[in-house]
């Protein structure tokens, strides 16, 4: 979804980046499993005492891996002087985002702060995780490494052995303590946080080829009358964006009226094809992103 504001396109794909983009890291640490002592906690919400969220951190007894995960569409570019992180589109048009490498730098700072309160100290790495497999990116700022999910794995082995810095006790009840300041993470649907801007949020579906809102409804499927790319779910993209918009409940008759489809009954199926929660029966049914992904812990 196209915004003028560049504040709230960065807040937009922040806010979108924590759900999809980390199930794919998620997916790797639920296959792979590796021969040390370590466990791997997803959202994490950490007071160290400046608040802080870690997408993905993988903890053993010698260190602790602190994963940001980049879920963002486009061309992407990571420049030095300022930090940025800046993404082209197919169209051509560039905006500019938070440099990963700060944020990360950031939170392997404040790990290692909320550590020393508990009198712990084990050497933090850093990792910047892009959930697309065939995203383009140049890097200009190599300090941090840039992994695929996949090569996630291979980059936590090639880690230089060391010894184990935590008796099995105080790591057990680390892991412990881990998990207990673990809070699900519920984003704040942007018409609230920027309210002066909710009138000026379009509806529509975007293309997913020109990004433009300019989805039709046909038969079966999607076409876009800009540049004529078919999609079978294009709606689904638009559907997410609607409950990081304006979250809550949402009615068939508000879908009808962000999608632009008359028909009840199509949008029924649309939704019904979601994994989305359902309340109420008949007239009276309203739907809820499962937004806040459970805890999810492996060993
Ligand atoms: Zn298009």
């Amino acid at each position: 979804m196209p915004f003028e504001d560049v504040h709230i396109q960065q807040k937009y794909a922040a806010v979108k980046a924590g759900f999809g983009g980390e199930q794919q890291l998620d997916y790797v640490f639920e296959r792979y499993k590796f021969p040390m002592n370590y466990r791997v906690f997803h959202d994490l919400s950490l007071t160290s005492p400046t608040p802080f969220q870690i997408d993905t951190l993988l903890i053993t007894p010698s260190y602790a891996i602190v994963f940001e995960v980049k879920n963002i569409a486009g061309e992407l570019k990571v420049l030095v002087n300022p930090p940025q992180l800046q993404r082209t589109l197919g169209n051509g048009e560039v905006s500019g985002f938070k440099s990963p490498i700060i944020q990360v730098r950031n939170n392997c700072q404040l790990l290692k702060d909320w550590l020393r309160e508990k009198n712990i100290d084990l050497p933090i790495y850093g990792a910047v995780v892009l959930a697309y497999s065939k995203q383009r990116i140049e890097l200009l700022d190599t300090s941090i490494p840039f992994l695929f999910p996949e090569a996630v794995p291979l980059y936590v082995r090639n880690l230089p052995v060391t010894p184990e810095l935590l008796e099995e006790n105080v790591f057990e009840k680390l892991a412990t303590e881990l998990l207990a300041s673990h809070q699900e993470f519920i984003p704040r649907p942007i018409c609230e946080m920027f309210p002066y801007l909710a009138n000026d949020f379009r509806s529509g579906v975007a293309c997913p080829s020109c990004q433009k809102l300019t989805m039709e409804r046909r038969l079966r499927n999607w076409r876009c009358l800009s540049c004529g790319k078919i999609s079978e779910d294009a709606h689904k993209q638009a559907i997410r964006d609607w409950f990081l918009l304006y979250g809550g409940k949402m009615t068939n008759r508000e879908c009808r009226k962000f999608l632009g489809i008359t028909s009840p009954d199509i949008v029924y199926r649309l939704l019904k094809d979601m994994d989305l929660e359902v309340e109420g029966a008949k007239r009276n049914r309203t739907y809820v992103m499962k937004m806040g992904k459970s805890f999810r812990e492996n060993k």
